[in-house]
């Protein structure tokens, strides 16, 4: 290809279902604009025949390329690979499902001709759920407070990019890439255009909500440290309301004499000041992971195949070098992984994740007891107290199940598990009564110190039982409900 004016870049994750009318309708468009135009195609590591298809489609006509990766990397990967792999002198992102109506594209060069380096397509919110459309302009306008770059509701990925602004992109060389604050990041001239949101094509979306809640928690943190502002403000505002709550306490007692202390408020402030520092903790630790991925310096991807001759070939940075691929066979060029994981790197990864586990199981501890307290405190003026104890006790162990499987293990909650998870609360109950008897009766500690210690070295413990609980109930959970065949595991090609 001697000039090729416009590139199309399109990320396709199990997209098997729509991608030949997609084409279709690509070509029909691109055509109509009487410009040379490449298509690249990005495919992140579907597990349809999606990258048989856009190998085909390859073949057939020489204006198509394609990427295929060797796993799921994300969306985010996919379009840095494509970006990567253009060679047009404007670059155009869209998605596979139709949803980014090809027929705005003439429009888009149109406004491209008149100097704009990025011409976004905004989509309103036709036709979408009224909790989604309320929850994303909730959170773009608290976006809009919290980031230093500019997001804007419904300007998404959809967009029509300069050669200088898809140079910009490129040199921004982060691991976490939040495409959005990047594209408001690098600036240049843009202009955007409403058009009529359209429903999916076929198939289905992959942004579940929890691919959301974490999506936007990248928005929040990629660009900027206002989350961590935020604590230090929090926390100063706790001091105060501290120290004004001991004031009142000393004129109290200076007015009306000694006053019987409240167990209850006691105890809920410190397990609610226990929570706020966990939560800050958190905040504090999504930076340094953010940091640790980053220094690791680990590709964004990684090519399992491609067609790409040139630039898209070369593997993406390692300790800050470019690493070209080496000449492929006859045909289309074919990469092939031979990247695995050092020893030590996966031993440091693995403590980091066992830390961010039982950093989110102690949390998850201080909420329960938290909601234990409330659940407790609220029913004991409507039945006996027993009754409000065990009901106490029944919806914060359930919450704690629910909790630790979602953010802990990071799994799906089955009943298995569930009838598993009770099991640590037996130990735990065994083991800290074991240690509380020991601290007291032969090591002479006060009863609460010794209850407090006790609490805190059977923690580690409830904490791995409660994980192999979970694990091990989604296990069995997996095994039964898996074809006979997947059983005996994937047989060597
Ligand atoms: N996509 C991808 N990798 C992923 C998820 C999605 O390349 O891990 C692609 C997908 O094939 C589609 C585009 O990104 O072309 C947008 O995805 P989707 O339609 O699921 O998102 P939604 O439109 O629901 O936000
Ligand atoms: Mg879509």
């Amino acid at each position: 290809m001697k000039t090729c004016q416009v590139s199309v870049v399109v990320p396709c994750f199990n997209e098997d279902e729509v991608i030949d009318a997609f084409h279709r309708a690509l070509i029909c468009a691109l055509g109509s604009t009487r410009r040379t135009f490449e298509i690249c195609y990005v495919d992140d590591g579907s597990s349809d025949r999606t990258r048989l298809r856009i190998g085909s489609l390859a073949t057939a006509d020489r204006r198509v390329r394609y990427t295929s990766f060797s796993r799921n990397f994300g969306k985010e990967a996919a379009m840095l690979a494509g970006l990567r792999m253009s060679r047009g002198d404007c670059v155009v992102l869209m998605d596979a499902d139709l949803q980014h109506p090809p027929e705005l594209l003439p429009r888009m060069l149109e406004l491209r001709r008149c100097g704009y380096d990025q011409v976004v397509a905004r989509r309103d919110r036709t036709g979408e759920g009224a909790l989604r459309t309320f929850l994303s302009s909730a959170y773009y306008k608290a976006m809009g407070r919290c980031m230093d770059v500019e997001v804007v509701d419904g300007e998404g990925d959809f967009r029509l990019l300069s050669r200088d602004a898809v140079d910009a992109v490129l040199a921004m060389p982060e691991t976490n890439r939040f495409s959005k604050g990047i594209f408001s990041w690098i600036g240049f001239d843009t202009v955007s255009f409403t058009y009529q949101n359209m429903q999916r094509a076929a198939g289905r979306s992959k942004w579940g909500g929890r691919r959301l809640f974490n999506y936007g928690i990248d928005g929040l943190i990629s660009f900027n440290s206002r989350p961590l502002r935020l604590a230090i403000h929090a926390g100063l505002a706790l001091a105060l309301t501290a120290l004004g709550y001991a004031l009142w306490i000393i004129a109290e007692v200076a007015l009306h004499g000694v006053v019987v202390p409240g167990y209850t408020t006691l105890l809920t402030t410190v397990v609610a000041l226990g929570g706020i520092q966990l939560v800050t903790l958190g905040v504090i630790g999504e930076y340094v992971g953010r940091i640790y991925c980053e220094t690791k310096r680990r590709p964004h991807y990684v090519v399992r195949e491609t067609n790409d001759t040139a630039k898209a070939r070369a593997l993406p940075p390692v300790d800050g070098r470019r690493t070209e691929a080496r000449p492929g066979p006859p045909g289309p060029a074919v990469e092939r992984s031979r990247a695995r994981p050092s020893g030590a790197t996966a031993i440091g990864a693995s403590r980091f994740h066992t830390m961010r586990q039982f950093i989110a199981f102690a949390a998850i501890g201080f909420i329960n007891t938290a909601v234990y307290l409330a659940v407790y405190v609220s029913l004991n003026n409507w039945i006996p107290y027993l009754a409000a104890h065990v009901v106490g006790y029944v919806i914060s162990v359930l919450g704690s199940f629910l909790l630790n499987s979602y953010i802990t293990c990071r799994t799906k909650p089955t009943w298995q598990a569930l009838f598993r998870y009770p099991l640590s609360s037996v130990v735990n109950l065994v083991l800290t009564g074991t240690l509380l008897y020991i601290g007291v009766s032969h090591l002479g500690l006060g009863k609460n110190v010794a209850a407090l210690a006790a609490g805190i070295l059977a923690t580690p413990f409830s904490f791995l039982l409660a994980r192999w609980a979970i694990d091990s109930g989604a296990d069995l959970a997996r095994r039964r409900t898996a074809p006979a065949g997947s059983r005996a595991g994937r047989t060597a090609p």
